[in-house]
């Protein structure tokens, strides 16, 4: 893996950085495989994949489609198994779903028929936690994400920012060691994005939770992340892993400071090689009639 130049690091990130892996590692992968059988003979996902995340880390994993990221976080969160390789969550092997991973998905995936207050009791529910403790720590988490005042409200009268507001407070309530993020804000729109980043970044800096944090845009790696993971595909494997040297806390402002534009142009390097070859490049056909060459 090649030394990244758009290191741009001051004393103080640099600490940071050591700071952070004096820390205990919460999540370490382990030469993590996932094969399967395709149609035409075998597809590999992942191959050789190793890294380890460190307490109250926020890691993103960043990579073209077909590169392993939804393999690894169903991985991750129990839902299916590795045929090579180990997953260990505080030195234990995942091996099944459990509470201490919440799972925040790009689908709303919040109950319907239950009110947002018993949507984010409901994991508490599931560990054995009734009565007015598990209303009144559901409410907590409601205050975190800015949703006291919706406790009784539905999903359907909900925008979708809220909606992954409550997803979020659901998946934090039952106090999780890793918060897994599959493309989080991927359907909302751009302005709800940004404020729902934000939204992530202060609730994270509250909450002792280490963040996996799958994405596939650029920007809200580089504004999020301690640590980008560059995955490539065919087979699925770790291209580069790139610390942000992006000072906290974070803010939409800093997106053009050097250290922000630096990391973003190594990524986009990374995630959108040039095309070098002419049959690389798509044919160009002339359809514009406007009779000039103005573009
Ligand atoms: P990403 O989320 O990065 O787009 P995926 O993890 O969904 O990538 O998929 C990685 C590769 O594994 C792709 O080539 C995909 O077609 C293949 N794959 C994923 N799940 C299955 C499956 N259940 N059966 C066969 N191939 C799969």
């Amino acid at each position: 893996m090649r030394t990244p130049d758009y290191k741009i690091q001051s004393p103080a990130v640099a600490e940071r950085f050591a700071a952070i892996k004096r820390r205990p590692v919460v999540l370490e992968i382990d030469r993590l495989g996932r094969e399967f059988a395709g149609a035409t003979g075998p597809v590999t996902a992942l191959r050789e994949l190793s890294f380890a995340v460190h307490r109250r880390e926020f890691v993103c994993v960043i990579g073209p489609s077909g590169c392993g990221k939804s393999t690894l976080i169903r991985m991750l969160a129990g839902l299916d198994t590795p045929t090579s390789g180990r997953l260990l969550l505080d030195g234990k092997p995942v091996t099944a779903p459990g509470p201490d991973r919440g799972i925040v998905f790009q689908g709303y995936t919040l109950f319907p028929w239950l009110s947002v207050l018993r949507n984010v009791m409901f994991g508490l529910e599931m560990q054995g936690r009734t009565g007015t403790a598990a209303e009144a720590d559901a409410r907590q988490w409601l205050d975190l994400v800015g949703l006291a005042k919706f406790a009784d409200a539905y999903p359907h009268q909900l925008s979708g920012g809220m909606k992954q507001r409550v997803a979020i407070a659901r998946a934090l309530a039952p106090n999780p060691r890793v918060l897994l993020m599959d493309e989080p804000f991927g359907a909302l729109d751009a302005q709800t994005r940004a404020q729902m980043q934000a939204h992530l970044l202060e609730i994270w800096r509250n909450v002792d939770v280490t963040i996996l944090f799958i994405t596939h845009d650029l920007d809200e790696a580089v504004l999020l992340a301690d640590r980008i993971l560059v995955l490539k595909a065919n087979p699925g494997e770790l291209q580069e892993v790139i610390e942000v040297s992006v000072p906290r806390p974070r803010c939409i402002e800093q997106l053009t400071t050097p250290e922000f534009q630096a990391t973003r142009r190594r990524l986009d390097e990374l995630i959108h090689p040039k095309l070098h070859t002419p049959s690389e490049r798509l044919p160009i056909v002339r359809l514009t009639q406007a009779g000039d060459d103005v573009e």
